[in-house]
């Protein structure tokens, strides 16, 4: 082992690589830790779980990603905890020994109180979320086909977003174009364009984020997709049936959670304080208050920048946050002055509604309609990782724009069969042979 400081990087995300990267000319070791082997493009998962892309197009194993960094190490561990007086990390592996350590653990779905809603309203935020939805949706309609029970057959083709940001409007949209296009003439028992697509979302309008002309155009761009989008309905109830919102019920099969998020518990590792989605509130150069080795970045901290802007829950946040944090590491090791506080560039918000829309804010212009979605679509292969997934993620969604169809329409992780009991003369009659 060399003598040089160590840093330690939990979680190998967009903060968590960026931070990494920063530290490839500086003299330390830097380990990087994350419970996956890959890093996961998040903001394309709902197309893998609409069966347009392949898991594989949206992430890459994190080792070799860091493969050409020599000072970097990559270790497949799960954080459990922060030992700050001693200076280790605490995993599933065993502790692990830092000078500085940054926290990009990132975020996942809240239920608001409600946990027991995730098992018939999943979430998004891993590949395993993503197959696991693409294949509740699939076979929702496989199912509907099998029945002869009109009531059932009507639950199983209705499918329930919950949540208008983006994730939200980006599902809605696209379970609509699977059903309307894709499916049109796969099955014989039912017409797949009955299938109803509800847009639950508990505050006035959808796309919060994003100002209120672009929430109003995508409404009406779900609409034309014949989306019912609900405003004002908050989620009261969730089970296997279906859910209640705004005192209404829908029967549906189909439920898939894009409401809220909450930090991974690094408030609780390091045993501060943090605001109501469980963010850890940093200081202008991301360090932790009383712990100047020890920076939180990315959708786990709340950073109010030093322009006074607090900074979203964004990939681009998280990046620039981590390449700060690098920077700020390798001049403290390198005896240099630290770097100016952290300062959020915002480079602009989208939201996709189907295979030829978007709304979306860039570079302060407001964009709608076919210029949103190419602006969205050459800014999302443009930050994806490697030409492979550049060249495969690009064809495809070339491919599907001119045939309507969907490359990965596959239902995988089915429980296979019970192997069928061996009758018991069949036994003794294989014994005796
Ligand atoms: C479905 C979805 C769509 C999104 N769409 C967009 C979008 O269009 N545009 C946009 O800008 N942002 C989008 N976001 C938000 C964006 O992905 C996040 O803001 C960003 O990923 C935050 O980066 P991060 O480094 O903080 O965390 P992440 O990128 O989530 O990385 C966290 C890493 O930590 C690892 N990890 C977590 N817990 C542990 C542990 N205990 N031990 C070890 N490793 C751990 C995880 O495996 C993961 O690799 C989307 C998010 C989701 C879920």
């Amino acid at each position: 082992m060399s003598q040089r400081p160590i840093v330690v990087i939990a979680g190998g995300g967009f903060g968590g690589l960026e931070a990494a990267k920063a530290l490839r000319r500086a003299d330390v070791d830097v380990v990087v830790l994350d419970r996956e082997n890959h890093h996961c493009f998040q903001p394309l998962l709902y197309q893998v779980a609409t069966a347009a892309l392949s898991p594989a197009d949206v992430a890459w194993p994190i080792r070799s990603i860091l493969r050409h960094q020599a000072n970097a190490t990559v270790l497949m561990a799960e954080v459990t905890g922060v030992d700050t007086r001693a200076k280790r990390v605490l995993t599933d592996k065993g502790p692990i020994a830092y000078d500085h350590l940054v926290l990009a653990t990132g975020s996942t779905h809240s239920y608001f109180g409600h946990d027991e809603w995730a098992e018939n309203a999943p979430g998004l935020k891993r590949i395993e979320d993503a197959t696991h939805i693409r294949r509740r949706i699939l076979l929702a309609f496989e199912q509907a086909e099998a029945t002869s029970d009109e009531a059932e057959r009507r639950r199983l083709l209705n499918f329930v977003i919950v949540g208008g940001g983006p994730t939200g409007v980006e599902m809605a949209g696209a379970i609509a174009e699977i059903a309307r296009l894709t499916l049109v003439r796969d099955f014989r028992n039912i017409d797949p364009r009955k299938a109803r697509v509800v847009l639950l979302e508990a505050g006035p309008r959808l796309l919060p984020a994003l100002p209120e002309d672009l929430s109003d155009y995508a409404a009406r761009a779900l609409c034309r997709m014949d989306v019912d989008v609900l405003t004002g309905q908050a989620v009261t109830a969730c089970d296997p049936g279906g859910v209640t919102a705004g005192g209404r019920r829908i029967e549906a099969a189909t439920v898939i959670w894009a409401a809220g998020v909450v930090a991974s518990p690094v408030a609780r590792w390091l045993d501060v304080a943090a605001d109501r989605a469980g963010r850890v509130e940093v200081l202008g150069d991301l360090s932790v208050p009383g712990c100047a080795d020890v920076y939180v970045i990315g959708d786990a901290a709340r950073v109010v920048d030093a322009r006074g802007t607090l900074v979203p829950g964004l990939a681009p946040a998280a990046k620039q946050m981590g390449t700060y944090v690098g920077r700020a590491i390798a001049a403290r090791v390198a005896g240099e002055a630290p770097p100016e506080p952290f300062r959020y560039r915002d480079y602009g918000m989208f939201a996709t509604i189907g295979r030829r829309s978007a709304a979306a804010v860039f570079g302060g212009v407001h964009l709608k309609g076919l210029v949103g979605w190419l602006t969205w679509c050459v800014a999302h292969v443009y930050f994806l990782i490697g030409m492979r997934n550049r060249f495969v993620v690009a064809f495809n969604w070339l491919w599907d724009y001119v045939t309507l169809q969907r490359g990965a329409r596959l239902i995988t992780d089915v429980p296979a069969p019970a192997a069928p009991a061996v009758a018991e003369p069949e036994r003794k009659s294989v014994a005796a042979r």
